[in-house]
């Protein structure tokens, strides 16, 4: 086997690019007309170390020393421009890691192939700033993660279609800066609106939690509850779930902002937002109680498991790290009179509904009888 030991151009790593990013320019630079050729390069050399890989995916530490070898720089540093750099995030709780060994001294935690698919945008779905790209011609590691959703050096959303025809950008595409449809310029994004100051705390936050970003704490960060990330980061999750079950990484980053600022409004100034959001959720469960049995709430009730607050009261029992969320869920129930009734195989709640909760409950069964009447006619 005849391999060239090394490539002839072996550009550096730019500041914060990110390992799809490198290895296209690297084809690129090397007159490899298609990124597959490099590709093909890699794994006759892994071949011949009786290794495989996904070079868009690399879980071995092989891959990142061929690349290495090609490129003259250490496995570690091209290694942190991939996703692993994300297994080093505060948000993961205290747990044996697989680690990358390169066989020179160095490692780096490995990132499981199931957190990746769930945190890391695919290469083919990319998203980026507009004017980062106007800078520099290159992709982010910051942009590959669906909570990044804005740059916070531009204050600006993040975009990930093509401004003129909306097809699906690659980072391919963003390399060159060129629609892969169309051909059109990537930077020529009209600036949307700036961002609001809540928006870009929780996006602040949520970056240095990943690990991006400079830590310094922000006034924010105070009034989150005193917990580490890695008990936020959890909770962070299943609000926003609760609040939009359908959030995907492929939405667009507009919405995803929005989403994450509605979601960690429901963490800030502690209990505060929360029981905020835990009163939506029992408002809403009023409103469909009362539709589906033309209930208005004058006297108590009880919902049952299937109620949307149940999952809040009964989510962190057993976990003591969320003992601080189970106390703000007891303090809400008491002040909103409701009380928590549990036999051995099931649990529901008995709602004695305050004056607003009634307001919103008369209409809604008023709305229910009529509908019945109409049926009972017809
Ligand atoms: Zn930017
Ligand atoms: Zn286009």
């Amino acid at each position: 086997m005849t391999v060239l030991p090394s490539l002839l151009c072996r550009p550096a790593l730019l500041p914060d690019e990110s390992w799809w990013s490198y290895l296209h320019r690297l084809a690129a630079a090397n007159g490899y007309g298609s990124f597959s050729l490099l590709a093909k390069v890699c794994n006759l050399r892994l071949a011949e170390l009786g290794a495989r890989d996904n070079l868009m995916r690399p879980q071995r530490p092989e891959t990142f020393a061929v690349l290495a070898t090609l490129t003259h720089r250490p496995p570690r540093e091209l290694a942190l421009a991939s996703a692993h750099y994300f297994a080093q995030a505060s948000i993961w709780p205290p747990m044996e890691t697989i680690n990358l060994d390169f066989g020179d001294g160095t490692s780096l935690p490995l990132l499981r192939s199931l957190l990746r698919s769930r945190y890391v945008l695919r290469p083919d779905a990319a998203q980026f700033c507009p004017t980062c790209l106007q800078e520099a011609a290159y992709h982010r590691r910051t942009w590959m993660l669906a909570d990044v959703s804005a740059c916070l050096r531009h204050q600006r959303l993040l975009h990930n279609r093509c401004p003129h025809c909306q097809a699906w950008v690659s980072v391919a595409n963003i390399v060159r800066r060129q629609c892969g449809r169309c051909g059109a310029h990537l930077t020529d994004v009209v600036k949307e609106e700036g961002l609001a100051s809540e928006g870009l705390s929780a996006q602040r936050t949520l970056q240095v939690w990943w690990g991006l970003g400079d830590p310094t704490p922000e006034s924010y960060l105070e009034s989150l509850p005193s917990q580490p990330p890695y008990v936020l980061y959890p909770l962070f999750e299943l609000i926003l779930q609760a609040l939009e079950p359908s959030v995907s990484k492929h939405t667009p980053p507009a919405e995803r902002h929005r989403r994450q600022t509605v979601a960690f409004s429901a963490l800030t100034d502690w209990p505060r937002g929360f029981w905020a959001f835990l009163r939506a959720r029992l408002e809403d469960d009023v409103r469909l109680y009362s539709y589906r049995y033309g209930y208005d709430f004058r006297d108590p009730v009880y919902l049952d498991h299937r109620s949307s607050l149940n999952f809040w009261f009964t989510v962190f029992r057993e976990d003591p790290r969320f003992d601080f969320v189970q106390v703000a869920v007891e303090r809400f129930l008491e002040e909103n009179n409701v009380q928590i009734c549990s036999s051995s195989w099931k649990t529901w709640m008995r709602v004695t509904a305050d004056e607003d909760l009634q307001k919103i409950a008369r209409p809604m069964a008023k709305q229910a009888h009529a509908r019945l009447a109409e049926l009972v006619a017809s």
